[in-house]
């Protein structure tokens, strides 16, 4: 079955507050999970999310402040608990190591589970495969990275329209694979009988201020998960402490041509979502305030037509 949807475990930054746990996001895609940022709490939320510690196979730190970290003794341990049968790999900023190495270590437990530490040094791909992931350092105090996960762009292909030009049989096969086909002495090309099948892709961007990495990051996103710690009214705290504001984030959402912009990892000083909503909605549309337990779905593949 095919599920692709955001499942929100926390949204607080600094301190939990009663309504909101620390971080923590599980990303549901095809039947495989992609947690990012777990925080103090996380194994808990997933209890009450009725997420399960085998639907994860990815983990993505950001970076080593506790709010997005802290969690990790008990999600690996709770890996190992419950014999999760596939190998996790977790991914993190690599100058960050020794944190990995201590919150993976910070207690006793008999270690049965399959973990993969993949620090990383520097921008690119970090994982291949559908979809592949994409790290960028982004520009916060602590050194931060973003995430882009990516399904690749393909093509459908009208069988009328392949018929009519001839192509049957074996030469789908070629057509597909090698996006050119000769038949009877013609090359009929992908783009004469197919149209484009856009794949689909959300990037994570926390915690930084505005930068290029997060637009780059977040270029045509089907969802986009942001960090907005602050109001414009406190820009320019939120800048000096490499943070953004809503309307930073609908700003991006805007500039990179996301589809849906979601906002979280909320300072504990505002007891309201609606003022964040308002504020990057002056910006972005389709813009929802991320609270802890809802599921957000990956908005349906863009229309053929709309192209990539
Ligand atoms: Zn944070």
């Amino acid at each position: 079955m095919s599920l692709r949807q955001l499942v929100v475990l926390g949204t607080a930054s600094q301190v939990p507050t009663r309504y909101r746990n620390h971080n923590g996001y599980l990303l549901l895609w095809d039947g495989r999970g992609v947690l990012f940022d777990p925080g103090e709490g996380t194994q808990r939320q997933m209890t009450l999310a009725g997420v399960s510690a085998t639907q994860i196979h990815r983990i993505c730190v950001t970076h080593f402040h506790g709010d997005h970290c802290l969690g990790l003794p008990g999600i690996l341990q709770r890996i190992s608990l419950d014999e999760v049968p596939h190998p996790v790999h977790v991914h993190f900023p690599g100058s960050g190591r020794v944190y990995f190495d201590r919150l993976r270590r910070a207690s006793i437990y008999d270690d049965r589970a399959d973990v993969r530490p993949c620090g990383h040094e520097a921008d690119g791909v970090i994982a291949e495969g559908d979809p592949s992931i994409t790290t960028m350092r982004l520009d916060h105090p602590a050194p931060a990275w973003g995430y882009r996960l990516a399904e690749a762009d393909t093509w459908t292909i009208d069988p009328a329209a392949a018929a009519g030009a001839g192509v049957r049989g074996p030469a789908v096969g070629v057509l597909k694979r090698e996006g050119r086909v000769e038949v009877d002495g013609r090359t009929v090309r992908l783009e004469d009988v197919a149209t484009p099948r856009p794949g689909q892709k959300v990037a994570f961007v926390m915690d930084t201020k505005p930068c290029e990495a997060a637009v780059r990051l977040a270029e045509g996103v089907d969802l986009l998960i942001c960090e907005s710690t602050f109001l414009d009214a406190d820009r320019k705290e939120a800048h000096a402490y490499g943070h953004m504001t809503a309307g930073d984030a609908g700003r991006l959402a805007a500039e990179a041509g996301v589809r849906r912009l979601v906002l979280t990892h909320f300072s504990q000083r505002y007891p309201m979502d609606a003022p964040f909503v308002e504020e990057a909605r002056r910006h972005h549309d389709d813009v929802v305030a991320a609270v802890d337990l809802l599921r957000i779905d990956v908005p349906s593949r863009r229309s053929e037509r709309q192209g990539g």
